[in-house]
């Protein structure tokens, strides 16, 4: 049994064949999924999708690439959607230094102002973070984000970042770079920290993982980092998939 803890099917790269996708995923192991909604028409998919299939759960929030279109508006919709049963996070959420369409106080500020949000409604959050490690963290220290703790999502930082996260009560979530030949960093990631601390996703339809890299990506292939992981840590593939999977259900509150 897997558990994809970050997928996009609300994205327009499965318009033509999400059933297709959906059926290999479920033949590939992969029992639940956790759908992200960044934006408006992202979060509405998301929301469908959740009220659709019984395996698949939402998370919603807001990009931090798009955090200049959000208003105070959108954040009462997120509020509202967190009282679901289907929504089990709240995000993704974080800082991008990558591209500029955001300026970095505009990003702070909406990442500050979804992490109050997730306190107050109780669910962790699903951080994203690009090139923006010292300043996610400080952020999380300084708004206390442990209080309901959260997912690194994707994961690309060093063995020292993880162990910093791991303190504030999150757990470190690997993807596709981690099968990747020359990802040195994921691997090291993978083999420091404890199993009980580590989730897999694919992050579909991005970063599919070898020998898919660079296709498009689908929650299947999380098989392939559960297998990574095993092959780094020296456990067998069931435990990896049994343990990962207890853990998206501890840390999402699913039974
Ligand atoms: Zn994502």
């Amino acid at each position: 049994m897997l558990f994809d803890t970050h997928v996009h099917l609300n994205a327009e790269q499965y318009e033509d064949d999400l059933e297709e996708v959906i059926q290999r995923a479920q033949e590939a192991g992969v029992s639940y999924m956790i759908c992200v909604g960044f934006d408006r028409p992202t979060i509405n998919k998301a929301m469908e999708l959740a009220e659709k299939y019984e395996f698949i759960y939402a998370c919603v929030g807001w990009h931090p690439v798009d955090a200049v279109d959000m208003t105070d508006e959108d954040l009462i919709w997120i509020e509202e959607l967190a009282a679901h049963p289907k929504v089990v996070a709240i995000g993704e959420m974080g800082l991008d230094y990558h591209w500029d369409k955001s300026p970095k106080d505009i990003q702070k500020e909406v990442f500050r102002k979804q992490i109050q949000l997730a306190k107050k409604v109780k669910l962790p959050i699903v951080i994203h973070n690009r090139e923006a490690t010292a300043d996610i963290v400080e952020i999380l220290q300084e708004e206390g984000a442990a209080e309901v703790g959260g997912i690194m999502h994707c994961f690309s930082g060093s063995p020292e970042v993880a162990v910093e996260c791991l303190k504030m009560n999150f757990y470190i979530s690997l993807g596709g770079p981690v099968t990747f030949k020359n990802a040195k960093k994921p691997k090291e990631v993978a083999a420091v920290v404890p199993i009980e601390k580590l989730l897999i996703e694919t992050d579909c339809p991005y970063l599919a993982p070898h020998p898919y890299r660079g296709k498009r990506n689908e929650p299947g292939y999380v098989k392939l980092v559960a297998e990574q992981i095993a092959e780094i840590k020296g456990l067998s593939f069931e435990e990896v998939a049994d343990v990962t999977t207890a853990n998206a259900k501890k840390i999402f509150d699913i039974n």
